[in-house]
């Protein structure tokens, strides 16, 4: 099991849908800048692979998430890993105390450079998503912020 990632858990709780938030926080990492979950990510999908997980268990990604990442996603060129019919859409969520009642929000991309250059230290977590199949997965983790320039 995964250690609870006590500060995305708190925040998360309040500000995103919950499912969404069950899955997140029980990914840690918390000590480390940038956290990568492709290892993951290949677990659950070797288990949907061996019919171990359905593909409803998979592709469950919350309505909010699905909007978000139309609104606010960044494309990528990776096709969907269930479906191939879609690429990943990659929406972020950050979290610091210095973001107050923003902490826990979907954040554009390209606003993602002033955080890192106002805030002591943010908290951003990609997750990836097919607006297609549904399929949702924690990409990575990584830190921003002055704390971390350099
Ligand atoms: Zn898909």
């Amino acid at each position: 099991m995964y250690r609870h990632d006590r500060y995305a858990a708190a925040s998360m709780s309040t500000r995103v849908a919950k499912p969404l938030s069950d899955w997140l926080s029980s990914y840690t990492g918390a000590d480390m800048r940038l956290v990568d979950y492709t290892l993951a990510k290949r677990a659950k999908l070797t288990e949907l692979r061996g019919g171990r997980l359905a593909r409803t268990d998979v592709c469950d990604a919350h309505p909010e998430l699905l909007r978000a990442a139309r609104n606010v996603g960044e494309r990528t060129l990776v096709p969907c890993p269930v479906c191939a019919e879609e690429s990943l859409v990659h929406v972020t969520y950050v979290f610091g105390d210095a973001l107050h009642q923003r902490s826990g929000r979907v954040w554009p991309r390209d606003g993602l450079a002033d955080l890192h250059r106002s805030m002591d230290e943010v908290a951003c977590y990609v997750v990836e998503v097919c607006t297609t199949c549904c399929w949702n997965h924690l990409a990575q983790r990584y830190l921003l912020g002055r704390r971390h320039v350099g």
